[in-house]
């Protein structure tokens, strides 16, 4: 379609959008007024009907009925005025009553770790050791020629310590080497084989940012936070590039299984770019959004690098737009980098001094990149926005949009520089997930006085911050209806405890699927094209088999995702609709 003819669609559906309200004289005038032209332009290619459908859109929240055509939405509004652009060879689809929501946007995961969380051994929601070792031991053995035992998803509740042993997964696998990674993918669990193998002994150093725990006698324990991982982690038989687009093409289709029409890519090498490049081209069924890895204190070559790849990815299905880097780690692993001590001590571990990040930051600032900083702890979300306040400030810049990922436990005074900075809050749904990790290890980690303030997202909202919600895939699900349930009850899916975990931060669902569609829409400066149903803008959109805003929250979990279109095509349907 042309740009004057969407002009013309978008100006006429608009009047069809406030023609309910608006009194019938007035719906005559506009009708007489709209050119020939618009009629031919106006003829859909599907429309669905009978919906109660949730546009996102300020001013006419919900409605009955919307027309495609082509890539894009023709008219939004009720039955009849949807009718209107029927003709001969449009398709009508007869929602019978169901909820229909803009596509839902993932604002931040990992498209490859999640699509090979999909295969693997997983050891989520196995909170003691035992559990552990079932699961490790039944894959180990289902496995006799896997040259490493490798997993994730282990929970730090499941050892008394918090932290697991070396001596414990000998017990599991004593031949091989194992190296199992935690959920939140910042703490590495090896045997001794795999220990040995890296040479990891009680000479080996910390590397930078990271740390080999130890025991009292100073020996490896087996388990390495953050960048200590690498010692281990890099000797795994690394997958080969058709085996990482096999595992993409499947976590692809998953994603639009669970009602995804856009994600984040939270950061991401050149490499694994052409594999996803050449993943989505083969499973033509979501959006990514793409930050590359950040690159410290960036020369002016790798600048250009990355600046090639932006031009090249500036439009389509796959597009670069950020970079992505980490201020911090981990509350768990007393990685994040907090004001206070922890309880037995240690402030946590920052990646960069102020002044590194300050310098990286505005360089990239000034070469027009939006920044996308992890920053869990108080302090690191405190150094984020203090790096994107001085590059604004010494580059002149406004309109970047940087991000700060996380923000699990921000001082509530720090809050309203988000908005006063025009910087994105950048949340994960399920992060206040109070299970049996979160209440039995995460909130005494914390402490009470900094439990109370973590992941505030009524207060985020209610400091006026863009919140754009994700999952952190692999970290948690990206089952954006788990999500959604999990921000408006802050209950596990068996409904504990009781009344939710710090309940005064709880959303209602209205605001928690504004943060799964327009906000994240906003968050990769894509607003006028998604992130809710209106005339001229992308038909992407999800059918769902609950009302979210009328059902009681505790049964929003139930909630199926029953068709899934992006850009006017299905990309997911399931079997009962
Ligand atoms: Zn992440």
């Amino acid at each position: 379609m042309s740009r004057r003819l969407t002009v013309l669609a978008a100006a006429a559906s608009a009047a069809l959008l406030t023609g309910g309200a608006a009194p019938p004289k007035m719906q005559e005038a506009r009708a007489s007024q709209a050119p020939q032209r618009l009629a031919r332009a106006g003829q859909a290619d599907r429309i669905f009907v009978n919906g109660r459908i949730w546009t996102g859109e300020p001013g006419w929240p919900l409605t009955e009925a919307l027309a495609v055509r082509g890539t894009t939405i023709l008219a939004v509004g009720t039955n009849a005025q949807i009718r209107v652009h029927s003709a001969k060879g449009t398709e009508v689809v007869d929602l019978r009553g169901r909820f229909v929501a803009p596509g839902l946007i993932d604002g931040h995961l990992h498209l490859l770790g999640g699509s090979l969380s999909l295969e693997e051994l997983r050891l989520d929601d196995a909170f003691t050791f035992g559990a552990l070792a079932g699961r490790i031991r039944a894959w180990a053995d289902a496995h006799p020629d896997a040259q490493w035992v490798t997993g994730r998803g282990w929970a730090y509740a499941a050892f008394p310590d918090g932290l697991p042993s070396r001596a414990q997964l000998d017990a599991v696998v004593p031949g091989r080497p194992a190296w199992l990674v935690s959920y939140d993918g910042h703490t590495g669990w090896a045997n001794s084989t795999a220990l040995r193998l890296a040479r990891v002994t009680p000479e080996t150093k910390d590397p930078a940012g990271g740390e080999i725990v130890r025991d009292e006698k100073g020996e490896p324990t087996g388990a390495l936070k953050e960048n200590a991982m690498d010692l281990v982690g890099r000797l795994v038989p690394k997958l080969l590039p058709h085996e990482k687009e096999r595992a993409l093409k499947n976590g692809i289709a998953q994603a639009a299984a669970w009602g995804l029409t856009s994600v984040h890519q939270a950061g991401i090498d050149a490499e694994e770019l052409e594999i996803l490049e050449g993943a989505l081209a083969a499973v033509a069924r979501l959006r990514v959004y793409v930050a590359l890895d950040i690159e410290r204190d960036p020369t002016p070559e790798a600048l250009a690098r990355q600046g090639e790849l932006r031009r090249r990815f500036s439009e389509g299905r796959l597009r670069v737009g950020a970079v992505k880097g980490y201020v911090d780690g981990v509350v768990e692993a007393r990685t994040a980098a907090m004001f206070e001590p922890y309880p037995g001590g240690g402030t946590g571990l920052p990646n960069f001094t102020q002044e590194e990040l300050d310098r990286t930051v505005a360089a990239y600032d000034k070469a027009g990149w939006q920044v996308m900083l992890h920053a869990i702890g108080d302090r690191g979300i405190d150094m984020a926005l203090t790096a994107y306040e001085r590059a604004a400030r010494a580059n002149g810049t406004t309109g970047r949009r940087h991000r700060v990922e996380h923000i699990e436990v921000a001082r509530a005074g720090d809050l309203p520089r988000f908005k006063a900075a025009g910087v994105v809050a950048s949340t994960q749904a399920l992060f206040p997930y109070p299970n049996q990790n979160h209440l039995g290890v995460y909130v005494p980690t914390l402490g009470p006085e900094r439990a109370r303030r973590a992941m505030a997202f009524k207060a985020i909202d209610d400091a006026g911050a863009v919140q754009s919600f994700g999952s952190d895939w692999p970290v948690f699900t990206a089952e954006v209806v788990r999500g959604i349930a999990c921000a408006v009850t802050r209950t596990t899916v068996e409904g504990t405890p009781a009344g939710g975990w710090e309940p005064s931060q709880k959303l209602t669902a209205e605001a928690a699927l504004r943060h799964f569609t327009r906000d994240a829409a906003f968050a990769e400066h894509a607003e006028k094209e998604k992130g809710t149903l209106a005339p001229g803008k992308l038909a992407d959109f999800v059918v769902l088999s609950r009302d979210l805003l009328a059902v009681p929250p505790e049964r929003i979990k139930d909630t199926k995702v029953l068709l899934t279109v992006l850009g006017g095509q299905d990309t997911y349907r399931a079997r009962e609709f």
